[in-house]
């Protein structure tokens, strides 16, 4: 694409698609993805922000580090945005104490494995025992943690950019060489995210997205008023350190999702469990394999309604419990579940438990994952 050189001299703006068919005199029509300097990591690593502007008002914003969703600005009924993902304004907030997975991408296993191990093709894999006495989101540094290549994707309709990253047999403990790739598009209401994942044996994947929403904006009173629907009549019990028993359960009491209902309506009832509140797996009813709706999360006072659809079989409902006041953007604290993740992913231990859905990628096959955030205003 050759540009305008008014844009060509400010190397740091990527247009994309942005050139009329007829040639590149005219000037572009709209700037849909941009690249900032986000600073360096404590490892030195420079780490970019790419920023995407959807239709209609909707902007993203993802860093190379831990292929992140750093912002999400979305309308409410009289279109004014806000910011509804929980997250900090530099990377030394992500790479301090106060970041409980704000909007990274969690992996190579997202949450948990029983003690740390598991067994394939009659070997026994170590991993870090980072949430004691199991493994918690891939690890220390793991998918979150690391730098990822990323690529805008002009030739795309909507405003597009993917990430890239070479996982390293023995990284964290996981064996084989993994290539990944994670792609974040924006359209008019929706931010859909693309994930691929190749191996070079045998290894267990299971990749997911763990943005903190509010949809009153972070940094607002908690979530409780959110009213929640989950297409699931099953989900996973665990036991006393958040690992499935392996049963599949019907739902019942606070975790009944099957008619909408406030988080804040049962929860009480949670607050003694090991999960403190939610932190559950639901089996969701479409069962995975195509893009299915999986819940509906909506705020009364701002109207704001975002519906996750998914191609994977469960659903982590995880209602904040560890928020405690981190101070993140703006200089806004975040209170005790002032944000809700729903987590697409397969089920938690997978890789130890037979009966579930199996997460072992085969050299020669594809890791597919897709998720979809659709927002709309009532
Ligand atoms: C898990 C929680 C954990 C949280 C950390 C969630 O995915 O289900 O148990 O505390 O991640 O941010």
């Amino acid at each position: 694409m050759r540009l305008p050189a008014s844009f060509a001299a400010v190397p740091a703006l990527v247009l994309a698609c942005a050139c009329s068919s007829t040639g590149a005199e005219a000037p572009p029509a709209e700037v849909r993805v941009e690249v900032s300097d986000f600073g360096k990591t404590a490892r030195g690593e420079p780490v970019e922000l790419y920023t995407l502007r959807g239709a209609g008002g909707i902007v993203a914003k993802v860093m190379t580090c831990g292929a992140t969703l750093t912002e999400l600005h979305v309308p409410d009924a009289r279109g004014a945005l806000a910011d509804v993902v929980l997250g900090f304004d530099d990377l030394a907030g992500y790479e301090s104490g106060a970041n409980q997975y704000f909007g990274c991408t969690t992996g190579r296993v997202a949450n948990r494995i029983a003690r740390g191990t598991f067994e394939l093709d009659g070997k026994v894999y170590t991993l870090a025992v980072n949430d004691p006495p199991n493994h918690l989101h891939g690890g220390v540094r793991a998918l979150d943690k690391v730098v990822w290549k990323a690529k805008v994707l002009d030739e795309r309709e909507e405003p597009a950019v993917r990430f890239t990253y070479h996982s390293p047999h023995g990284e964290e403990g996981y064996p084989g060489d993994l290539e990944l790739e994670v792609t974040y598009s924006l359209s008019r209401d929706e931010l859909r995210i693309a994930y691929r994942a190749e191996a070079d044996q045998p290894t267990p994947v299971n990749l997911t997205h763990h943005s903190y929403f509010n949809l009153a904006g972070a940094g607002s009173r908690d979530v409780l008023d959110h009213t929640l629907w989950i297409a699931a009549a099953r989900y996973t019990p665990t036991d006393e350190t958040l690992i499935p028993t392996g049963a599949i359960a019907a739902v019942n009491g606070p975790l009944d999702f099957t008619r909408p209902r406030r988080i804040g309506e049962r929860i009480a009832e949670l607050d003694g469990t090991p999960a403190r509140g939610y932190d559950h797996n639901f089996v969701l009813d479409g069962g995975g394999g195509s893009l299915e709706r999986a819940c509906r999360l909506a705020d009364p006072a701002s109207g704001r309604v975002m519906e996750i659809f998914t191609t994977k079989p469960g659903l982590q409902l995880y209602s904040g419990n560890f928020l405690a006041g981190q101070v993140g953007k703006g200089g806004l604290a975040y209170p005790h579940r002032g944000a809700v993740c729903l987590e697409t992913q397969y089920f938690p231990d997978s890789i130890n438990q037979p009966g579930f859905p199996s997460i072992v990628l085969a050299p020669g096959g594809v890791y597919e994952h897709v998720t979809v955030h659709r927002f709309r205003a009532e």
